[in-house]
């Protein structure tokens, strides 16, 4: 049914990119595939290729500098001769994540990623800058790229079929691009696939700030078949390969879903406008999984695949931490006490980065019945382990999740609207403060964002939709 206007859409976006008019107000999107290798303290960024891809730039073209400070890196253009920035936007990625696991501390691996900017008309620099310990960027990689370089390729990749336009507000330039690819979707599960799109994009806009911004939203879908329905799975011996990679227990933890393909999701991607990228598993495993300017995860047919799809695009669209301190995670503690960047967690309660939101005269830290909440979270974690251990089947954890829900929100729902500084958040239990009691970073209960998540996904907003 949705095949014509797709293909429509398709012809009409390549025809905008091959007019002149078009094409002198807004270049193709240019593309550099890199390796980021190294261990948990070496690192080393090296050059895979140029890409040209098929569409035009999707980002606003009047705001084409971040200063957002979001992410534990960040990208400059800048031309070659006379040093002007041209386009800047944090980021974070797989490596950055990895290297502050354990495994990091004795084995080099290699990740692909890319970096995505308007097609330059004169020879630019690209510059990669990393955090430092003192959380200021330094940089870590600069790169000279010519945009006529006759190895830029420009070669479209293997079609992933028609491009669904799930929600068509504007043009590419002026609005904010979501795209679904569906992962591990056979070609006869295609409707099943645009119809786990359409619920997942129901519970994103009765969300705020995502319910007031809608109109600046479009939404697209990419769904690839894959031979196989699935993904891997490998802690349970299920490998399969999918078309974009998706695969759970990244890291060795069992809800983590996230690709290493970057090459071929790349390819498929290119496909579509999009500033954000959603993969949809076709999964009822519990799973997501969300990394800053690269991609969201969610496992689409898991019973909380609503609630996981909104969170993870927290993590992905506005470099949101996580709120929460009582699970199992891959990485270790952090060995300093900086202050973090991250804008909806601090380790300050009296110098919140978000003061500006606290009543004057509340109680910072704020309290709240912390122990009661900790206590029985272990007792859930300690449950939730088993389930996996014996492999029980999934309806038993979701059993386990509507009752831990059941129970956190009545705990919590006599702070709600409050803003503070609450303790325990970004996996620490002590020394680490979110900013209510209750968030989507924070629990699977049935609550808004808190005021600073909301406040900081309309700024990124802003970034990519023009008011
Ligand atoms: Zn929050």
């Amino acid at each position: 049914m949705l095949a014509l206007p797709a293909l429509a859409a398709v012809v009409a976006l390549a025809a905008s990119a091959a007019t002149p008019s078009a094409a002198a107000t807004t270049p193709r999107t240019f593309r550099v595939d890199l390796f980021h290798t190294g261990t948990a303290t070496t690192e080393i960024f090296s050059l895979d290729r140029l890409v040209l891809e098929p569409l035009p730039f999707p980002g606003r073209p009047d705001r084409p500098l971040d200063e957002l400070g979001l992410g534990k890196y960040h990208f400059e253009v800048r031309e070659q001769q006379g040093d002007r920035l041209l386009y800047s936007r944090g980021f974070a990625s797989i490596y950055g994540e990895w290297e502050t696991t354990d495994e990091a501390r004795g084995l080099t691996r290699t990740f692909s990623e890319s970096l995505r900017f308007p097609a330059p008309a004169v020879p630019v620099k690209l510059v990669v800058k990393k955090r430092g310990p003192d959380q200021t960027f330094r940089e870590v990689w600069t790169l000279r790229v010519d945009p006529k370089d006759p190895f830029v390729d420009s070669a479209a990749p293997a079609s992933p079929g028609p491009l669904l336009a799930l929600q068509r507000s504007g043009s590419p330039e002026q609005k904010f691009d979501l795209l679904l690819v569906g992962d591990g979707y056979t070609a006869a599960e295609r409707g099943r696939f645009e119809a786990d799109a359409r619920r997942l994009m129901k519970a994103l806009f009765s969300t705020e700030p995502w319910r007031s911004r809608r109109a600046d939203v479009n939404v697209w879908g990419l769904c690839p078949p894959s031979e196989q329905a699935g993904v891997s799975r490998p802690s349970t011996g299920l490998h399969r390969r999918s078309r974009v990679g998706a695969s759970y227990d990244a890291f060795g933890s069992e809800r983590y879903l996230l690709s290493f393909e970057n090459r071929t999701l790349r390819d498929v991607a290119s496909f579509a406008p999009y500033d954000a990228l959603a993969i949809l598993v076709n999964s009822e495993t519990y799973g997501g999984g969300g990394i800053f300017n690269l991609y969201a995860t969610v496992a689409a047919r898991s019973a909380w695949a609503e609630y996981v799809f909104v969170h993870e695009l927290g993590h992905s669209v506005a470099a949101l931490a996580d709120e929460y301190f009582t699970s199992e995670t891959a990485y270790l503690p952090a060995t300093d006490r900086v202050e973090p960047w991250e804008p909806n967690i601090t380790n300050d309660p009296k110098a919140a980065k978000w003061a500006d939101l606290i009543r004057p005269g509340a109680p910072l830290p704020t309290p709240w019945p912390k122990e009661r909440f900790t206590l029985r979270a272990r007792e859930i974690q300690a449950e939730r382990k088993a389930i996996r251990k014996r492999n029980g089947p999934e309806r038993e954890m979701d059993a386990l999740f509507k009752a831990e829900q059941r129970e956190e929100t009545a705990l919590l729902s006599p702070l709600s609207g409050q803003v503070g500084a609450f303790e325990g958040a970004n996996y620490e239990a002590v020394g680490s403060y979110r900013p209510q009691a209750d968030c989507i970073m924070f629990s699977r209960d049935p609550v808004p964002f808190c005021a600073v998540c909301r406040r900081t996904l309309d700024r990124v907003l802003d970034l990519y939709a023009a008011p």
